[in-house]
Formats: structure tokens, sequence, C-alpha cells
């Protein structure tokens, strides 16, 4: 197969770059390809919204900025913070023009308050608000007729001059591809190839991302020599619901505590205080370690999140979906605590881009929640990521339709690029084998490279981690390629790349937290 350009991942990012690429050059072709259908992401299960500057009264470009630099601990790049937080606006009402709507308060935006934010600046749908972007942009790019859809394919390998039996890296000319229904593995050029593959929180055993946030885009992009930083730099969200629904860890998300609920102890004590002025909405570094001390000190599982004093006009309109699963599994959250715990959330790391979302690989970029553009320093600001999002997608677009004005490479060169070269394994793997692997690996990362961390903990974890490590290349050499292994093998490569950058990492800043420096 072969288009002008390979998306790979139809989250926020991915499906916002097609969509304006799509408008800015409509005979560009795009394919886009999803791990699993077009809507599951990490996109999909964001709540709160988009941090954007709205109401110019209360709030300001300036001050939107300080909050990121703030929570960034002044390790964020002032200049990518700045042309963020100004062009987000834009971004959104482009949102809007391609058929989200957002929560209002007569004709302006109803606008939350989270963590961090010094105003209330966050724009959203419900409590659902990246289902509902999600829905409206799978509506939007649907009706371009350059894009064409492939579902429930994954990506196995960027090709690279490495394929083409090349010493240097110099070119990315598309991807190798595995379908999950009959494990064929194809090979789709392209001009330009686009990472918008999301989060790695399946790293850890507690995450809010979904099964498919596993990392997958930096694995391959380390593979391809690309640089990717600042893994070590994982922000766990500080509630997350302690039993899990269907498997899965499911956010309570910070506009509740913006809304009014604080954290309790097992005791019922309120204990934030003990730990930041700023109480339950500090940033979620402080409120995680925070909990973390308490389910220490008193030898628990969980704290608990109090939003009984919430009228339930507020729940219904404002947290229908948060209110509906806690009654799920038992939970009133007008009379009961909510059980919660924080789960791996955010990776704010990922591929190094430039300011229009290149990566150090030409005809390579990177946009979302795996790359790397400097706007969240050591800790990201909560809702900045959708924000983040939009605007290096809207800029990779612009960028990448001046790079298709000339189509460099020939039809013919596409052409001799070889087929997938795989071993001439035709066993399946033990998929229980596999499995197993995947959950050793999240629990030495949860155990070793959590909220805390120290110089033995990483010790053990990168010791632990050589023999998972080992054990998936022999199933790589032995067995057929299969989806379920080449999740493995990106899970480990990133776990891999977090160890490393977190044992080279020299001090406390942000989220990153090694009990041997305090
Ligand atoms: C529970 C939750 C709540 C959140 N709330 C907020 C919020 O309120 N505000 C905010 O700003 N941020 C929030 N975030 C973070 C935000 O949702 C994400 O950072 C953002 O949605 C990432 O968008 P993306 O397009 O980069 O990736 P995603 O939306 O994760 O999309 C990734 C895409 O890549 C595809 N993919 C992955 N691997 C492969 C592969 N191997 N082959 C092919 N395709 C692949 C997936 O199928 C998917 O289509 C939240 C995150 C979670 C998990």
């Amino acid at each position: 197969m072969h288009a002008d350009v390979l998306v790979i991942g139809t989250g926020i990012a991915g499906l916002s770059y097609a969509v304006r690429l799509g408008q800015l050059e409509p005979k560009a072709t795009i394919i886009m390809i999803s791990k699993r259908d077009l809507l599951e992401s990490n996109t999909k299960y964001a709540q709160g919204g988009i941090a954007v500057v709205s109401n110019f009264i209360n709030d300001s470009y300036e001050n939107h900025v300080n909050d990121t630099m703030l929570a960034g601990e002044n390790s964020s790049d002032r200049e990518v913070v700045d042309f963020v937080v100004r062009e987000g606006p834009a971004r959104v009402q482009e949102l809007i023009d391609w058929g989200a709507q957002f929560d209002r308060k007569g004709v302006d935006l109803h606008l939350g308050k989270e963590g961090g934010h010094s105003a209330k600046r966050i724009v959203h749908h419900k409590d659902q608000s990246g289902l509902h972007i999600q829905h409206s942009l799978i509506a939007k790019a649907r009706s371009l007729a350059n894009i064409v859809f492939l579902e429930n394919h994954s990506l196995v390998d960027l090709i690279t001059d490495h394929h083409l039996e090349k010493d240097k890296q110099k070119r990315c000319y598309g991807a190798y591809v595995i379908s999950k229904k009959d494990e064929e593995i194809i090979k789709i050029t392209a001009q330009i190839t686009v990472l918008s593959t999301g989060g790695a929180g399946q790293v850890y055993a507690h995450t809010t991302n979904p099964q498919a946030a596993t990392g997958d885009g930096l694995g391959a992009a380390y593979r391809a020599r690309v640089h990717v930083e600042n893994l070590h730099f994982v922000q766990f969200h500080p509630t997350a619901l302690f039993p899990k629904i269907n498997n899965n860890t499911f956010l309570i998300s910070e506009a509740l505590r913006g809304a009014g609920a604080i954290l309790r102890n097992n005791k019922g004590i309120a204990f934030m205080s003990l730990y930041d002025k700023r109480l339950d909405l500090a940033p979620r570094d402080i409120v995680s370690r925070a909990i973390h001390a308490e389910m220490l000190k008193n030898n628990v599982a969980h704290v608990y999140l109090d939003a009984t004093m919430l009228p339930l006009e507020i729940l219904h309109q404002e947290f229908p979906t948060i209110y509906e699963s806690c009654l799920s599994v038992g939970i009133d959250v007008t009379k009961d605590f909510i059980p919660v715990l924080p789960a791996a959330h955010y990776i704010c790391g990922g591929i190094d881009v430039d300011h229009q979302g290149q990566s150090n690989l030409s005809g390579l970029y990177a946009i979302g929640e795996c790359s790397h553009t400097g706007l969240h320093g050591a800790n990201r600001l909560a809702s900045n990521s959708l924000l983040e999002a939009l605007v290096f997608a809207a800029r990779a677009a612009k960028s990448s339709a001046k790079q298709l004005e000339n189509r460099s490479l020939s039809a013919s060169f596409f052409n001799a690029i070889p087929e997938w070269r795989g071993t001439e394994a035709i066993s399946n793997e033990r998929t229980t084998h596999i499995s197993s692997l995947r959950f050793k690996l999240q629990s030495i990362m949860s155990q070793h490279v959590g909220i805390i961390k120290s110089v033995s903990s990483l010790q053990l974890a990168e010791k632990e981690l050589h023999e998972v490590f080992i054990a998936t290349k022999a199933l790589y050499q032995q067995n057929k390629l299969t989806p379920q292994l080449t999740t493995l093998r990106n899970l480990v490569s990133v776990a891999y790349l977090m160890i490393k950058q977190s044992q080279k990492y020299p001090e406390n800043r942000g989220v990153y937290y090694n009990k041997d420096y305090a």
C-alpha cells in the first residue's frame, strides 16, 4: 500500500492532523491506522477537557503560561509554552467548526477548574470531553474523501534506511504493519509518516490508560534511532477508582476536586493541609505523593475522595459518567466516600520534535502524547495535553503540506523497498507466556519505578527487566510475529528507557522523585 501520508494513531492528534491536512491539501492521499477500532484511544477517556484561555476578563495568556511553567517546575520550553497557549483558542474554535460542542453558560463557554490552574479555563463536554471530541473528529475525517482508515492494524516497525541496507538512518519511508485478523504483515510506504500512537500507561499495573496504550510509537522510534527523551517524567493521577471496572482502572477526574470534593484518609481525616497550602488542588505530583505517604503511614491500599457535599444536580449535570460508574460498583457518591489511589496517567516525555512536530529522522513527525515538545517539562499541567495535541497537529499538518509540494521520492523507489523479512518460524508463540511476561513487567515497574524511586529500586528494576527482555527476545526470534508479541517488545523498550533515563536524572523535580536525593 502507498499514500502520501501514513498516520499511525487515530486519537485527537492523528485525527485533527489528518483533517487539517485533508483541508490544506485536498489531493494528498492519507492512510490512517489504529491498533483497535477508530474510537479506542486515551482521547476517548479524557474527562476534564481542554485548558484554553477564553475569558479575558478573569484570565490571560500570561496566567496560563505561568501556570504551565510552574507545574513543569520551570523545565518547560517557554517559547513552546507561549505559542501553544496563544494558538489554543483558534484550535478549539476549529474543533467547534468541525462539529464539537462544548458546555455553555449562556453564550459563553462553561469553564471548569483543575489543579495548578489559577483561573477557570477548562473547556469541556460534561465529563466525557474526550469521547465527544473523538466522535466529532471521526465524523469529520470520514467526510473527507482522501482519508482511508485501516482499523485493527498495528505498527510493527518504521521503514528506514536500515531496511534498505544502508548504514546511516536518514529518512523514514512508511511502516510495516500487522493486521489483527489474519496476522499478515503489510508494507505501507509514504512520503511522510506521522506517529500519533498516544501514551504508555500500560507499562504499569495500575493505569488510567486503556489496554492499547503500550508505547508502541516510542518503541518503534527508539529502534529506528529516533531521539526519545524525558521518559522518567511519568505523571501519576492521584485519584483512580480503587476497584477496577471490567479490569480497567477508572479515573475520577480532578474536576471533581475542582468542584469541591476533598481527600480523606482511612480515618476520615482531610489530610492535604499537611502537605501543601493549595490543599486538594495542588499539582498532581504533590497530591499523588501525599496519598502515597498516607497509604504507607496507615498501611492501607487506598484513601477516599469525599464528594458528598456536592449537590446531586451538579453531579448529574457535570459528572454523570463518574456518578454512574461509581454506582455500578456499589458506591453512591452522594452518600459514600469514593475509594481512590494514584495510577500511572501520562508520559510527559516522548519522541523529541521541533516546533513543527518533526523528529530527528527526516520524513517522520510525532504528535500528541507520544511526542516530547517541551510543553510539559517535569510535570504536565492538567488538561494541557489535548491542547498540545491540537496545536502540534495543526503545525505538523501545515509543515507536511509544504513538504508535499515536492514529492521527493518516486514510485519506483517505494516499490523497491523490500517486504517485511521476519523469522521463518511458523509456530505461534505461547500466548500465556506473553501475558505472564507483560504482567511481570508491569509489576516490576509498579514496585520499583513508581511514584517514589530509589537508587537500589532502579537497579533492581533493571536487573529484573533484563530477564523479561531475554525471554521476549527468544520469543521474538523463535516464533511467528503476532500483535501481542510486538506489543510486548515495545513495552520492554519503553520500560528500559524509563529505567535508564531515571537512573541518569540527577535531582528531584516535578513528577520525578527519588528518595535518595531527598
Ligand atoms: C482517563 C484519562 C483522562 C484524561 N483526561 C484528560 C483531560 O481531561 N484533558 C487533557 O488534556 N488530557 C487528558 N488525558 C490525556 C489525554 O487524553 C491524552 O494525552 C490524549 O488524548 C492523547 O491523544 P493522542 O492522540 O496523542 O493519543 P491517543 O488518544 O491515545 O490515540 C492513540 C492512537 O494510536 C493508536 N495506536 C497505538 N499504538 C498503535 C500501534 N502499534 N499501531 C497502530 N495504532 C496504534 C491507538 O489505536 C489510538 O488510535 C486523559 C487521559 C486519560 C487516560
